[in-house]
C-alpha cells in the first residue's frame, strides 16, 4: 500500500489515479436539489486554495500516479481567471486526461480556450431539454446559453457528455427526449441517480428514480447493447444504443454502488482531501502548505489519507456529510 512505483494503491488494491479538483463552492445556478433558494453558506475566500497552491498539490499528485484530472465546483467557469489553471494543468506532460464538469452557462465563452489548453471533453449538466422546466429547476432562464455552449464546443471539436440527474415528476417524461437529442447530436448521455445530501434528503427521498426504472423507460423505444466501453475507465454502467455511435450510461451510487471500482480522490475548494464522496473530510492540504511542509511530508499525509479510504460508502448514515456544490460530484 502507499506510494508505489506504479502509482497509489489503497489497502483494497484499488489504484487511485483520478483526482477531482473542486475549484469553488459558488455557482451561478440554483439547482433545487443542490443549492436551495434559502441560501447556503459559502467558504470564506481566504480559505479557498489559490491557483499556485492547486498547482503545487497537483504536481505532487502527478508524481504519485494521478493520470486524470477533472475540474469541477460549484461552477468552475465562474472562478476568476480559471483559464490560467486549465492552461497550466494542460502543460503537465504526465497527465493523460484533463476534463471539466460545468453547467454550460458560460461554456460558449470558454470553449475555444479550453480546447487550446488541451481539454478534449467536458461534461455538461443539463437536467431538462424544456426551457420552462429548466428554469424551474435551476432558477434562471438561461437554457439557450447552455445550448449555445454545446453547439460551439462541438464545432470546435470539444466532445460533450450530457449529465442528467433523473428525478421523478421533474424530468422522467424527458428520458427518451434526452436519448433522441444525444443520437441526433452525437452526444453521450449519462443518467445520474439522485443522491441524498445535506440539503436535500427529503427531496431525494421523494424524487429518487432507480437506474432500473430509467432503463425500462428507455428500452421501450431503444435497443441497448450492454458492455460498451467509453473513452475512459469509468464507474458508469455503459450501453451502446443500437444503430448509433452514442452510449448511454448510468451512475448509480444508490442502487448499484461502484465502490470496489472507485479510483478517485477529491480536492475540495479549501484544500481538504476527500477519499470518499460521502465520507468524512480528510487531511487539509492547504494547512500543510501554510505550515511549509515539504513535498515529501505532504506525500506522507496523502498516503495516510488514501490508506483510510473506506472500502465502501454507507449512504444511510453518511449523506449529511455530502455538500455537492463543495465536493463537486
Ligand atoms: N456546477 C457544475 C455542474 O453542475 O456540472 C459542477 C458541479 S455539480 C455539483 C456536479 C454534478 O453533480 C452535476 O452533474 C450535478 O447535477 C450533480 N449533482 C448535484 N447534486 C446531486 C445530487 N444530490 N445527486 C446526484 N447528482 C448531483
Ligand atoms: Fe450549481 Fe452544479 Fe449545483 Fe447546479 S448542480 S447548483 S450548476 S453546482
Amino acid at each position: 500500500m502507499g506510494e508505489v512505483k506504479n502509482g497509489l494503491l489503497d489497502i483494497y488494491e484499488r489504484r487511485i489515479d483520478y483526482l477531482r479538483i473542486s475549484v469553488t463552492d459558488r455557482c451561478n445556478l440554483r439547482c433545487f436539489y443542490c443549492m436551495p433558494n434559502e441560501g447556503v453558506p459559502f467558504m470564506a475566500y481566504s480559505r479557498i486554495l489559490r491557483y499556485e497552491e492547486i498547482l503545487r498539490l497537483t504536481d505532487i499528485f502527478l508524481e504519485m500516479g494521478i493520470k486524470k484530472i477533472r475540474i469541477t465546483g460549484g461552477e468552475p467557469l465562474i472562478r476568476k481567471n480559471i483559464l490560467f489553471l486549465v492552461k497550466e494543468l494542460g502543460k503537465r506532460k504526465s497527465l493523460r486526461e484533463l476534463t471539466l464538469t460545468t453547467n454550460g452557462i458560460r461554456l460558449s465563452e470558454y470553449a475555444y480556450d479550453l480546447v487550446q489548453a488541451g481539454v478534449e471533453r467536458v461534461n455538461v449538466s443539463l437536467d431538462s431539454l424544456n426551457k420552462k422546466n429548466y428554469e424551474q429547476m435551476t432558477g434562471v432562464n438561461l437554457f439557450n446559453n447552455v445550448m449555445q455552449g454545446i453547439n460551439i464546443s462541438q464545432e470546435l471539436g470539444l466532445k460533450i457528455k450530457l449529465n442528467i440527474v433523473a428525478m421523478r415528476g421533474r424530468n422522467d417524461g424527458e428520458f427518451l427526449d434526452f436519448l433522441k437529442f444525444g443520437i441526433e447530436n452525437d452526444i453521450d448521455i449519462r443518467f445520474i441517480e439522485l443522491m441524498p445530501q445535506y440539503y436535500n434528503d427529503s427531496i431525494a427521498e421523494n424524487l429518487f428514480i432507480p437506474e432500473g426504472e430509467v432503463l425500462k423507460i428507455i428500452e421501450k423505444m431503444y435497443t441497448l447493447i450492454p458492455g460498451a466501453t467509453g473513452s475512459e475507465k469509468t464507474t458508469a454502467k455503459l450501453y451502446k444504443i443500437k444503430n448509433s455511435r452514442v452510449t448511454v450510461g448510468f451512475i448509480s451510487a444508490v442502487s448499484h454502488p461502484f465502490c470496489s471500482e472507485c479510483n478517485k480522490i477529491r480536492l475540495m475548494p479549501d484544500g481538504t482531501l476527500r477519499t470518499c464522496l460521502f465520507g468524512d473530510s480528510g487531511v487539509n492540504l492547504k494547512n500543510l502548505l501554510a505550515e511549509k511542509k515539504t513535498n515529501k511530508e505532504i506525500k506522507v499525509e496523502i498516503v495516510k489519507a488514501v490508506k483510510a479510504k473506506p472500502e465502501k460508502h454507507n449512504l444511510n448514515e453518511e449523506w449529511p456529510k455530502l455538500v455537492m456544490h463543495r465536493v463537486g460530484g
